[in-house]
């Protein structure tokens, strides 16, 4: 069958929504296709937290030094300075906007009253979304693009990019259920289909080293499919080996853990022997490589009652902990000797490192490793303890876009016609992305190919 929209989104995750929420609002037909079931992509199963420089909850917090150039030295400086600059400035001066477009616009909520400083950031600056995670997004995004009269197509997986003589992108080849779908696109197509972190081939194909052995965060639909459509009309690519694992994700799964988020907060990672080993708040793949150079390839986290009440994300993931806790993953103990003893890491060297901690949160200063945020208090129990392994998470490679997301050929021209936003672009974020910055990206660039698309 065949079908006409003005601007036709391949993937219904943050960025695919963006896009079509900006085209739909200009007054655009616009059509999403997603080749899974449901929606949401890995922008649903993520934190979903965002990082915008000045934010209305830095105000309330009373951190006034923040600024868009700030920002923009952390993601340039996370991402080894390999992020295009004139990209990442974009993203800094914009990031703002874009969290109050969510917060305005798609009615998004986020918590008042509290930030997480992420990795490599020089400030707390992490919007959180009420639940921790991307669910409170894509069902915001979800209910906007329906009050649009957004057609959304699940199970409707994006095969081929159609080309006219001139060379300009027309429309999408499709299929359902087996069943061949053409949608012709009046204006553009943009592509959103997200990374390749769930595509073992190609991750192999471009960086050996993570292979079957490393397990993945990610949806199964992450599979790189717009960038392999993409190419196959020429269109270029870069920083195709850099792939991120995430640090502290289930050593059965490989799910991520949202309840580790209280690493944000002051939890600390130590080894099987009960030592300290990196800086909690390194960047992932610093921290990544420190745990897989650890006996075992793996890492526990260790924290208290205090910290957890911080950041309370044992009660805003309350389903992930009782799954861990079953799986005998994490451990809420009375005292450090019992935490000690569940995983049978050294009593004695787990006691000095908390005393150590202790004193370096007295102090202020954190003196073997530097801990950015400053550490916090482990005096006081219960504690608890969580083992961790890294998982592939985010792929920095991808689709070389323009300033107006406009997909380039390895000339260097424009695609006419054809636009990318989101995980599924490889100019952004370098060698390594930094925590918080996927949903700024996301939602930054995908509402530039949504504005571009409907000129
Ligand atoms: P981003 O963070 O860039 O928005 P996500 O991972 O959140 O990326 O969303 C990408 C979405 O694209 C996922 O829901 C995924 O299932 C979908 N997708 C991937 N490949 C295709 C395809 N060939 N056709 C349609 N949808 C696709």
């Amino acid at each position: 069958s065949e079908q006409t929209y003005d601007v036709v989104v391949i993937g219904a995750g943050g960025a695919g929504f963006s896009a079509a929420l900006e085209a739909g609002e200009a007054g655009k037909s616009v059509v999403i296709l997603e080749k899974m079931p449901t929606v949401g992509g890995n922008t649903l199963i993520s934190g979903g937290e965002m990082n915008a420089p000045n934010n209305w909850v830095q105000q309330a917090l009373g951190i006034t030094d923040d600024s868009a150039e700030l920002f923009y030295e952390d993601t340039m400086k996370g991402g080894d300075n390999l992020g295009q600059p004139e990209i990442v400035k974009i993203l800094s001066e914009k990031a703002l906007g874009s969290a109050e477009w969510l917060r305005d616009v798609v009615k998004v909520e986020f918590l008042p009253d509290h930030l997480f400083q992420f990795g490599g950031h020089s400030r707390k600056r992490a919007l959180i979304p009420v639940g921790h995670t991307g669910a409170e997004l894509i069902t915001k995004l979800k209910t906007k693009a329906e009050g649009l009269g957004i057609t959304i197509k699940t199970n409707m997986k994006a095969e081929e990019l159609l080309t006219d003589d001139s060379g300009r992108v027309v429309g999408v080849e499709a299929s359902t259920n087996g069943q061949k779908v053409t949608f012709h696109a009046n204006n553009g197509v943009i592509i959103a289909s997200g990374g390749f972190g769930s595509n073992i081939e190609m991750r192999k194909q471009y960086n050996p080293e993570l292979d079957e052995s490393y397990m993945s965060t990610d949806t199964p639909g992450t599979t790189g499919d717009g960038i392999i459509m993409a190419q196959a009309i020429n269109a270029d690519i870069t920083n195709m080996e850099n792939i991120q694992t995430y640090p502290i994700c289930n050593p059965i799964t490989g799910v991520i853990s949202l309840v580790a988020d209280s690493r944000f907060d002051g939890a600390i990672l130590i080894n099987q022997g009960g030592t300290r080993f990196v800086e909690e708040l390194e960047r992932r793949d610093v921290i990544s490589k420190a745990i897989l150079a650890q006996e075992g390839g793996y890492a526990y986290q260790f924290w208290n009652q205090e910290i957890a009440d911080i950041g309370k994300t044992i009660e805003v993931h309350q389903d992930e902990y009782e799954q861990l806790i079953k799986e005998g993953m994490l451990y809420k103990a009375d005292t450090i000797e019992d935490a000690a003893n569940f995983f049978k890491v050294d009593v004695q060297t787990l006691k000095e490192t908390v005393s150590k901690v202790n004193e370096y949160a007295k102090t202020g200063k954190d003196l073997d490793y530097n801990h950015r945020g400053g550490l916090v208090s482990l005096e006081k129990g219960p504690y608890y303890i969580q083992k961790a392994v890294p998982s592939v998470h985010h792929t920095m490679g991808g689709l070389v876009i323009d300033t107006k997301a406009r997909v380039l050929t390895t000339e260097g021209k424009v695609i006419p016609g054809l636009y990318a936003a989101g995980e599924v672009t490889g100019v952004v974020h370098g060698a390594n992305r930094l925590g918080g910055n996927a949903i700024s990206d996301i939602i930054t660039f995908g509402r530039i190919a949504g504005q571009e698309v409907a000129k």
